[in-house]
């Protein structure tokens, strides 16, 4: 099958279908077949899985998930794209496409009707403007996962993966820390897209634990705390927790709380690690 992954063939598709690019839905299509085969293999599919693909554009990257998987669906909210989807994907019998915001389709009921409910691979060259709430939204549902390998903004790559006391590290890597492992597949230059995105993109794979990394009587609670030393970075985690919002604890009820699983009253919450964060709730919890 003739692959769209080179910029003539893609120019020549939307020229022939008179498509315009539509910044709203981030669309930024992948013309270099190299990083695709990254993408694939990073992506660990085999002939027994069922993937859905997130955005699937003029479906460069499905056709090399079409040949990888047993089955894929592939969800794009642009209708302009459907009909040449359907054009480009006809070869394909394993492939449906379905014509949704990927915000209202309701996965875990798609893995039920597709894959009988085991769990299922995500992939996508996603849309920048909904990377945090597609990927945390599939993390902390039901859907059943193997794993989430995405194209992502380099930033946001760097920031899943980020470790304690450094400068990307933040809610979101605890976040995807605690459901997920984190690997690093690929850097992806701005050339490789037509057109060409204005920052650096990365190719990340999030392999879905089976368990969470920690154990901690309260989950909301830990992730509140989190949430509040990290928006407000600069400040000593006693002083963050104290003028959060959601949460109604005492300087004195934190300090005490601090001392219990040995941390200084001076620490900031950029050092803390899951489990320290997971101890600081349970001490916290029901005082
Ligand atoms: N997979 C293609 C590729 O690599 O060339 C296109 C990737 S492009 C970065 C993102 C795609 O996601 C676009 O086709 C865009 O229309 C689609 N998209 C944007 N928002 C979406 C949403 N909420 N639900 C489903 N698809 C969406």
């Amino acid at each position: 099958m003739e692959k769209l992954a080179n910029p003539q063939k893609t120019i020549e598709i939307i020229q022939k279908n008179h498509f315009t690019f539509q910044k709203r839905f981030g669309q930024n299509f992948l013309i270099d077949a190299h990083v695709l085969e990254k993408i694939i293999a990073a992506a660990e599919i085999t002939k027994d899985d069922f993937v859905l693909e997130i955005g699937p554009g003029i479906g460069t990257m499905t056709q090399y998930l079409a040949e990888t998987a047993r089955e894929v669906t592939a969800v794009e909210i642009d209708r302009n794209l459907i009909p040449i989807l359907e054009e480009t994907l006809a070869p394909y019998e394993n492939v449906t496409i379905v014509n949704q915001d990927i915000m209202k389709l309701d996965i875990a009921a798609l893995a039920r009707e597709k894959n009988g409910g085991r769990p299922i691979r995500v992939v996508g060259n996603l849309p920048y403007y909904i990377t945090t709430p597609i990927v945390m939204g599939l993390l902390e549902s039901a859907v059943p996962l193997l794993s989430i390998t995405v194209m992502v903004q380099k930033e946001v790559a760097l920031r899943m993966q980020a470790g304690p006391g450094t400068k990307d590290y933040g809610a979101l890597s605890l976040a995807v820390q605690y459901y997920a492992e984190p690997y690093l597949a690929a850097n992806v230059p701005p050339n490789c897209f037509i057109p060409r995105p204005g920052v650096g993109s990365a190719v990340i794979r999030l392999t879905r634990r089976q368990t969470p990394p920690v154990q901690v009587k309260d989950e909301n609670l830990m992730f509140a705390l989190i949430r509040a030393s990290f928006a407000q970075r600069r400040k000593t985690l006693v002083n963050g927790l104290k003028n959060a919002s959601d949460l109604d604890f005492s300087k004195e009820q934190i300090t005490q709380a601090l001392a219990d699983v040995g941390l200084s009253e001076t620490v900031r919450g950029e050092t803390l690690t899951l489990e320290q964060f997971a101890a600081l709730a349970d001490a916290l919890d029901g005082i």
